[in-house]
């Protein structure tokens, strides 16, 4: 096989830049998607990558790049949508134009780069045998959150399509991997109060472990990964058995804002 193609969305930061320097090492040619210029150009130099600046909520510039990255690389391995925004804040209490814009960049950003890339997925798959989607949620696509109602609805629309995805392409030769990460420590996600109690921190992983369980999720093929299983697995299940329920024992959850 040639050298393997991996895009990465959200590679300036956190979860997708541990994920870059994790498949760099491991010798896949990276393209690292994300805003900021010079971050990128950084860690594409440290990381022998390639980088596109993009804003994946953005439809047209997201069809323009795939066009581009299809040009250099017609076989496109793995597609990591990983790009993603917090935004805290009740249904009520946040702006208008921010709940549009967590359901655009969580989840229509996925969407427009996995339309865009699946000529270069479908090339790998036939080509290579093998190509894969990984589509980085959150356990709040699994668990309503009151206190990050637009964020958490996001994240559920980006379960079902993930979900959705993996079932439409059965058998194309192209796996769609669901990942539903807990508390990660992150620059955009610092969570402040959870790392402040020795509770807290039990709950709490950092992004390389997420990176490390992403890649075993991929080599293994499977569908969907809770990252760390326990406690947030538990959340997931008691949402599937009694939604209602949960939902109210989670209204009232704390949740920090000086971030
Ligand atoms: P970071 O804030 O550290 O990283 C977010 C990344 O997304 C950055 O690289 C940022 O780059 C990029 N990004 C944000 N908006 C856009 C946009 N419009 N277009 C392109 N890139 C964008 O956060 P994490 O690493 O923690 O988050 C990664 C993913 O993991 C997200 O989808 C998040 O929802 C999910 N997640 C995180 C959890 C956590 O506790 N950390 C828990 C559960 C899920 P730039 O600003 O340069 O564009």
């Amino acid at each position: 096989m040639s050298v393997r193609i991996a895009v990465i969305t959200g590679a300036s930061s956190g979860i997708g830049e541990a994920m870059a320097r994790l498949l760099a090492r491991r010798g896949w040619r990276c393209v690292l998607v994300a805003r900021r210029e010079g971050i990128l150009r950084g860690l594409a130099s440290e990381t022998g990558s390639e980088y596109e600046v993009c804003d994946v909520a953005d439809r047209a510039a997201v069809d323009g790049m795939a066009a581009r990255i299809l040009e250099r690389h017609p076989s496109v391995h793995l597609l990591v949508n990983g790009a993603g925004i917090l935004v805290r804040g009740d249904f009520v209490e946040t702006p208008l134009e921010l709940i549009e814009r967590v359901l655009a960049v969580n989840y229509l950003g996925g969407v427009w780069l996995t339309r865009g890339l699946l000529p270069g997925l479908r090339e790998a798959a036939d080509v290579d045998g093998r190509a894969h989607v990984v589509n980085i949620a959150s356990i709040g696509g699994a668990i309503v959150f009151t206190p990050a109602a637009p964020y958490s609805a996001s994240k559920h629309a980006q379960v079902a399509f993930s979900r959705s995805l993996r079932a439409a392409l059965r058998g194309s030769g192209i796996d769609v991997h669901t990942v539903l990460p807990g508390f990660v420590t992150t620059p955009g996600f610092p969570h402040p109060k959870v790392f402040a109690t020795r509770l807290g921190r039990l709950v709490v992983v950092g992004p390389e472990r997420v990176a490390r369980d992403i890649l075993s999720a991929v080599e293994r093929g499977r569908a969907e990964v809770v990252i760390p299983w326990f406690p947030y697995r538990l959340g997931a299940i008691a949402q599937a058995v009694a939604p209602t329920l949960t939902a109210r024992v989670l209204r009232d959850a704390e949740y920090e804002d000086e971030a």
